[in-house]
């Protein structure tokens, strides 16, 4: 991984956990992460809408170097959208990550490209970073089709964004088809793929390929994030359902330690 940038750990927490165990994970994971690891690798924690209040207040009351992330937002910044939140909302709560095109937030709600796009400028309008998620099908790996879709997904997420600021982002590869089966893509695979992601970022943007963050996503576990994370183009992970847990999260944090 290039020297210049630094690798991003991010938990997404879907829809698991209340905000008295939101409250109780992030108190947990500060015994456990210590300073030399927060030097070493950025964190940061994607909890449910209802906890980010309560996360967002234990962060900064016990000055814990987590950023705090959201998992989703709309992108307008307020109207009749029931049930929705604006990202001018999340930036006033102090999140500085959001996760964009998620996909289950594709696959099961049907976000669409368009609106994803829409998404990533409105999270960038509200200074905050998107963490833009692409990633194929198990069907479309098979038939060959995970570089185009991919790329696809990487061009239309980026539609109208300027280069400073796709240099700002990070493009999270999650294989579908590995997302909490407990498949993990090979390390060579998922290199490969992040590679892939950043030749795409350097065809649209140029040198904004040298600095964007390429997350690799998909059963992360404490057992295989060293040997991801030692891969070139991998500049960090997004973990879901071991994230979930204080010493699981805690240990890919500290990836850098461990043996291969
Ligand atoms: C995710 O939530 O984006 C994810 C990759 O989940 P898991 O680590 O459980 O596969």
């Amino acid at each position: 991984m290039s020297e210049e940038r630094r690798p991003l750990i991010s938990g997404n927490w879907k829809m698991h956990l209340n905000h008295f165990e939101a409250l109780k994970l992030v108190q947990e994971l500060t015994y456990l992460v210590s300073r030399d690891d927060v030097d070493a690798v950025d964190v940061s924690v994607h909890p449910p809408f209802t906890d980010i209040r309560t996360v967002q207040t234990s962060l900064e009351a016990d000055k814990i170097p987590f950023f705090l992330g959201a998992q989703h937002c709309h992108f307008e910044e307020k109207g009749a959208f029931t049930g929705e939140v604006a990202p001018s909302m999340l930036a006033k709560l102090g999140v500085s990550y959001v996760i964009v095109g998620h996909s289950e937030r594709r696959e099961v709600f049907g976000e669409t490209d368009a609106m994803i796009n829409a998404k990533v400028r409105a999270v960038l309008a509200n200074e905050m970073t998107p963490i833009l998620c692409v990633g194929e099908t198990l069907d479309e790996r098979e038939a060959g089709e995970a570089e185009s879709k991919v790329t696809g997904q990487i061009q239309s997420g980026l539609a109208k964004v300027k280069a400073d600021q796709v240099a700002s982002m990070v493009i999270a590869y999650e294989p579908i088809w590995a997302i909490g089966t407990g498949k993990t893509a090979s390390a060579e695979d998922a290199q490969a793929m992040c590679e892939s992601v950043r030749n795409v970022v350097r065809d649209l943007h140029g040198s904004a390929a040298d600095a964007v963050r390429v997350q690799y996503g998909g059963s992360v576990k404490p057992t295989n994030a060293k040997e991801l994370m030692s891969q070139p183009d991998i500049d960090g992970a997004l973990v879901g359902g071991a994230s979930l847990e204080a010493e699981s999260f805690a240990s890919i944090v500290q990836y850098r330690l461990h043996q291969i």
